[in-house]
């Protein structure tokens, strides 16, 4: 997967993407990552990409035409047209179902606002959907879209290693992760739970599975509703969490 992401601040967004998991898959060639500066596509000597809203009121707005010179610039380095996103509080927030889908995409190009937001015509013309990481205003685009492009790569293939695949991990089945322990077996008194350290494979895909759906029914509830579980988990959390 290419992700390009058009910002103010190309070289915070390539900090973040230089590092860990990220900064290897990167390394690797299992994604590409570009981070473009907008200004490069100003047209004036002060390279503004910003000015007064129509209509007054407080703040500035970014223009319409950098941003489209930008995205065509990066349109022609690429096969397929990317799949357009800008991050927005006003967008659908960000889900594990949504990264799914978005991890289908070869090209994903992420936009950063910044100011009060963007001309509400570049939005029409090439924005293919708006996206929220929730329901919240930060000051610019960047961290929401180093959130949706960190989300998005560890599901490409090739980001993780085995021993951190995302199909064990929370949200990706609709359900919270089961708890982890790790050494020492015995921390200030609080051992960690026999079954683990067991070696019996099935009994500890039992225990997981149960820890799984009990804190996902403790902590988040509503999750539950449209998690895959079978008829018995479905009555066993029902006589437990909530009442015969
Ligand atoms: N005036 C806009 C409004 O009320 O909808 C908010 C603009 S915000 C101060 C500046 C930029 O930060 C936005 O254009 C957007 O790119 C980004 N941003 C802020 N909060 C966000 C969020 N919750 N999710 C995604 N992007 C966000």
């Amino acid at each position: 997967m290419r992700i390009d992401i058009i910002t103010l601040f190309p070289e915070m967004c390539e900090a973040v993407m230089s590092e860990s998991i990220i900064g290897r898959a990167r390394k690797s060639g299992a994604i590409e990552v570009n981070c473009h500066q907008l200004r490069d596509y100003a047209f004036d000597k002060h390279r503004r990409v910003d000015d007064a809203p129509y209509g007054g009121g407080m703040g500035m707005v970014m223009m319409a035409e950098p941003i489209a010179l930008c995205f065509e610039d990066i349109c022609r380095k690429v096969e397929a047209r990317p799949h357009f996103i800008y991050m927005s509080p006003q967008g659908k927030t960000l889900t594990q179902d949504k990264l799914k889908q978005l991890a289908e995409y070869q090209n994903v190009c992420l936009l950063c606002g910044h100011y009060e937001g963007v001309d509400e015509r570049l939005i029409e013309e090439y924005v293919d959907e708006e996206i929220s990481i929730g329901d919240y205003v930060l000051t610019g685009g960047e961290l929401p879209a180093l959130v949706l492009a960190d989300s998005l790569s560890r599901m490409i293939p090739g980001v993780l290693s085995d021993d951190e695949c995302f199909e064990q991990e929370s949200h990706y089945n609709g359900l919270l992760e089961y708890p982890q322990y790790t050494r020492p077996s015995v921390w200030r008194g609080k051992e960690v739970p026999p079954v683990l350290m067991s070696g019996h494979h099935k009994n500890i895909e039992n225990f997981r599975r149960e820890q799984s759906l009990v804190r996902t029914a403790q902590k988040r509830p509503e999750l539950l509703e449209k998690s895959d579980l079978s008829q018995e988990e479905r009555l066993a959390l029902k006589n437990r969490f909530f009442g015969k």
